[in-house]
């Protein structure tokens, strides 16, 4: 079966809509989003636009602030300083990958973590870590957990979750996740052994390699459900290009309960996470008021 994304997405942003005008009425506060983007990639261009139509779209405001490719590392922690104490702003997010010369880590540890809604501050790690309520979680790994439990239903409990890679933005906050969804977790990565037998044994195995149709059918136990984070440009036999996954998807559909299609699976949940992240952030500067 096939788990869409984009309707899950869809019906998250619709939710998030009605408790967007709600807190609007409630509050006569309008939440808010700013993104900044430095320099010219073209792919990043486009994921913003994305991000700044949806956000729009659910009523929340959007701010968005090109820099050139020169702005140095001083300049954008001057501008984070001004967001982050501009109460106005409820969200902010540095779009990745940074110009070289800017120290990314250095920009992420700037950032306000109650307006983190990308979730990459170590404040948000740790208290995603620890548990605690409150924490913004990084986007992807959110989408992908609601993916499994669209198809799995609310309760995980005792299920084997398998997660191949461990990056800062995937693989290590989903294994959290689905830790505190109370399933058993193993984390696999590049050093790994026996990769295959492992994932076999996932009731819910998660790829985030970056490595295209890794993922062979027979890596998969009959009935798992599948959550394909891999985004991974290929060319066709006749030359095109095509997105497809980490998983191979034609195999695995046959063998799995249920897999998430690339595209149209994993990403669309991403920035609908995003949008639901924004709204928690203007929640919590309730408390601040
Ligand atoms: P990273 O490159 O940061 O991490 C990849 C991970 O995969 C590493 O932990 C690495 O292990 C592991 N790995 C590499 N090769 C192997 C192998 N042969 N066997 C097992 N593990 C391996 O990638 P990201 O986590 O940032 O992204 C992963 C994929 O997800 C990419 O395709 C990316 O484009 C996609 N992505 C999709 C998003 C979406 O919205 N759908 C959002 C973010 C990412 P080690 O640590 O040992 O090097």
């Amino acid at each position: 079966m096939n788990i869409d994304g984009k309707l899950t997405a869809q019906t998250l942003r619709d939710k998030l809509a009605i408790e967007v005008a709600e807190f609007k009425s409630r509050y006569k506060i309008q939440p808010s989003l700013t993104v900044i983007i430095v320099g010219d990639d073209p792919a990043s261009h486009i994921y913003v636009k994305n991000k700044v139509k949806q956000t729009q779209e659910i009523g929340m405001i959007s701010n968005e602030i090109k820099l050139p490719i020169e702005t140095t590392e001083n300049h954008l922690l001057s501008l984070l300083e001004q967001l982050n104490n501009d109460d106005s702003v409820h969200g902010i997010l540095v779009q990745l990958p940074l110009p070289k010369h800017i120290d990314e880590s250095a920009i992420i540890s700037a950032i306000n973590p109650d307006k983190d809604v990308d979730g990459f501050h170590a404040m948000n790690s740790g208290r995603l870590f620890n548990g605690e309520p409150g924490a913004l979680v990084p986007c992807t790994p959110q989408g992908c957990v609601l993916l499994a439990k669209q198809h799995l239903g609310k309760d995980l409990s005792g299920l084997h979750a398998v997660v191949i890679g461990r990056s800062n933005i995937v693989g290590k906050p989903v294994a959290m996740l689905l830790l505190q969804e109370n399933c058993t977790v193993t984390i696999t990565h590049s050093k790994t052994k026996n990769l295959p037998e492992l994932c076999k044994q996932a009731d819910i195995l998660v790829a985030a390699v970056g490595i295209a149709k890794l993922v062979k059918a027979d890596w998969v136990k009959e009935g798992a459900t599948v959550i394909d984070v891999g985004i991974n440009r290929i060319t066709t036999n006749e030359g095109a290009t095509k997105l497809v996954g980490d998983v191979d998807y034609v195999e695995a559909f046959e063998k799995c309960g249920a897999i998430t299609p690339v595209p149209g699976g994993v990403g669309p949940m991403t920035i609908a996470c995003l949008l639901k992240n924004t709204l928690a952030a203007a929640k919590n500067s309730l408390q601040s008021r």
